[in-house]
């Protein structure tokens, strides 16, 4: 079963760059063709959004690279969801491996992150993953069904889900997983999402691959059927390389 929704490819800054570097990728992306049927998304530091909204065209959207888990408040540090929304962001990167292995963020509290940014209007792209270890132990679909777990205890709606699979030995290493072995992830998460959400959530939600993804190998990798897209880092920082991940929708 493949899914039905429209190739979605987000680019995931991290943190990285500066004023300057960030005015040339905005101008190169303003200048770049991007084919009509795909969602663009970017994600700059918290702290260059406001700049990128400002500069970028309307044909991109905006996402943030985490938010705070409820409410606004006394949170030394941290950003809200109310406040993305306030400053024009559509979209939240959670759950990202970077945040639960660097950081040490767990399944429950990246469920609960989920939920409230749904309940103020954000989508989520809701990363998932497996290190190499948990690979090699044959624990990667235990691993990504427990890490879907925890969203779907979680969100009351998969509407504004799009889920990311990065296997997390594939992100910033250069080693990508190969075709085949995404889709296998992918075809397994759809079939985890058909018997414990619905059928129709299973088609509808796009799966999205992770993971050392650049302008060379994102062509194979979208001719998987269940590859409905790509999270994209360090080829996300050139906007020509990035412009052809988008357009290698098939
Ligand atoms: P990468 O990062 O493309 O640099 O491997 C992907 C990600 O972390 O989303």
């Amino acid at each position: 079963m493949a899914g039905t929704g429209k190739f979605f490819v987000g680019g995931n800054w991290k943190c990285n760059g500066t004023k300057d570097s960030i005015t040339k990728l905005v101008a190169d992306l303003n200048s770049a063709s991007l084919e009509a049927d795909v969602d663009v998304v970017v994600a700059p530091p918290f702290i260059y959004i406001d700049q990128v909204k400002n500069s970028l065209t309307d044909r991109i959207e905006i996402s943030a690279q985490n938010c705070w888990v409820g409410k606004g408040g006394a949170f030394t540090g941290e950003i809200s969801g109310e406040q993305l929304k306030d400053i024009g962001c559509k979209w939240v990167v959670l759950g990202h491996s970077e945040r639960r292995h660097v950081i040490g963020e767990k399944d429950d509290f990246i469920g609960k992150k989920a939920a409230y940014a749904l309940s103020q209007g954000l989508g989520v792209i809701a990363c998932i993953g497996e290190l190499l270890e948990e690979r090699e132990a044959g624990k990667t679909f235990d691993v990504c069904f427990q890490q879907l777990k925890a969203y779907a205890d979680a969100v009351p709606s998969w509407d504004d889900i799009v889920i990311a699979y990065e296997p997390v030995w594939a992100i910033g290493t250069g080693k990508v997983a190969t075709p085949q072995q995404a889709q296998e992830v992918h075809v397994a998460v759809r079939d985890w999402l058909s018997k414990n959400v619905s059928p129709e959530v299973a088609s509808k939600t796009r799966i999205i691959y992770g993971g050392s993804v650049n302008g060379s190998n994102c062509a194979d990798l979208a001719t998987k059927e269940d590859i409905d897209g790509f999270l994209v880092g360090g080829a996300s920082l050139k906007g020509p390389e990035f412009a052809t991940i988008v357009n290698s929708v098939t």
